[in-house]
């Protein structure tokens, strides 16, 4: 079926090539032709395109899908005391949820999320996020492209929340097989969650199937000072010097939140080819402080933008992160 929107006020192709009052004609999945008083084939749709922009859909770079049922229950906490007292006790009731009724929680939660964002001119994001096949399953039917961000953690979070090592390597490796398809709607990266949730072992492990099924890897890192203070003290290294050490940081890495680094920090981040996330919001509500952006991308790391999860962030609203982001790097720049 083709769609022609007709009358644009705007059609921007990049940030440098945006048209005037012009049509947009689609077939399928393919842009077919943008331009003046284009011909309408047979059995079209016409959209009155007047007063509207046209743009590429907007990509949220780290979320958290899960984390859209529970908008709003968690004001005023830092990042630890908001997982120990919100994120974990959630996890376990959806957990026993799961349990009892299987796994349409997670394709309701996912849909709901999804049609969100769609709403916000949202069509695709990287969900770092409990794993389902229901996930997978809700975005193939509602034609959202997702990035499985499969979430590995061994340590710190509490042990009903999480399968035993062994079980969470092969659990990956089969989700991997099965629903990473590069051509289609759903993918699959490597995400350990951070690096005090894992053992040394563990995100070589990832890495090393980052490597070996060509995957990106996605991870929290220098979210917060107490984070940077307590791997100084363990290792002597900063978190993001703990990735350098293990063989981590490369151009495959998108690390997100990036908040507390050093210039040597960002001399490591920018040598490696490794791109950032910045989610302004969810340091915000979460009082993390302020990633320097500004200072990141002008020693050549790329800057993406991301929501986080909704119990950080309360919406998947991608114009608002973009408003926060550019507030907030003018609070920190001047
Ligand atoms: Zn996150």
């Amino acid at each position: 079926m083709a769609l022609l929107i007709r009358n644009c006020a705007y059609v921007v192709r990049n940030p440098t090539q945006i048209e005037r009052d012009c049509d947009v004609l689609t077939e399928g999945s393919h842009i077919q032709a943008i331009g003046k008083d284009l011909p309408a084939p047979s059995r079209v749709e016409i959209i009155d395109g007047r007063g509207c922009v046209v743009l590429p859909g907007l990509v949220n770079a780290h979320t958290h899908l899960y984390q859209n049922l529970l908008k709003g229950i968690s004001p005023g906490l830092t990042l630890v005391p908001w997982c120990n007292q919100v994120l974990f006790p959630s996890l376990g009731a959806m957990r026993t949820l799961m349990g009892r009724n299987g796994k349409r929680l997670a394709y309701l939660w996912t849909a709901i999320a999804s049609i969100e964002m769609i709403r916000g001119g949202i069509t695709s994001c990287v969900n770092m996020d409990t794993t389902s096949s229901e996930i997978m399953h809700a975005w193939v039917d509602i034609g959202f492209r997702g990035v499985l961000a499969y979430t590995l953690s061994n340590k710190w979070v509490p042990a009903e929340l999480r399968a035993s090592e062994d079980n969470m390597k092969q659990q990956m490796l089969d989700f991997i097989q099965n629903y990473h398809h590069p051509d289609g709607l759903t993918t699959v990266s490597v995400a350990p969650s951070t690096v005090f949730l894992c053992t040394d072992d563990f995100l070589v492990w990832a890495g090393e199937q980052a490597q070996a099924h060509d995957l990106g890897m996605q991870i929290h890192i220098a979210e917060t000072a107490g984070e940077v203070a307590d791997q100084v003290k363990e290792t002597g290294r900063t978190p993001v010097e703990h990735l350098q050490h293990l063989g981590l940081l490369n151009e495959r890495l998108s690390a997100v939140h990036v908040v507390h680094v050093n210039p040597r920090d960002i001399d490591l981040l920018a040598g490696s080819g490794a791109q950032m996330v910045h989610c302004p919001k969810s340091n915000m509500k979460l009082a993390d402080g302020i990633a320097p952006t500004a200072l990141l991308r002008k020693s050549g790391i790329p800057v993406s933008l991301g929501t986080d999860g909704c119990a950080s962030n309360d919406l998947l609203d991608m114009w608002e992160e973009m408003r926060a982001a550019l507030l907030l790097a003018r609070v920190s720049e001047n």
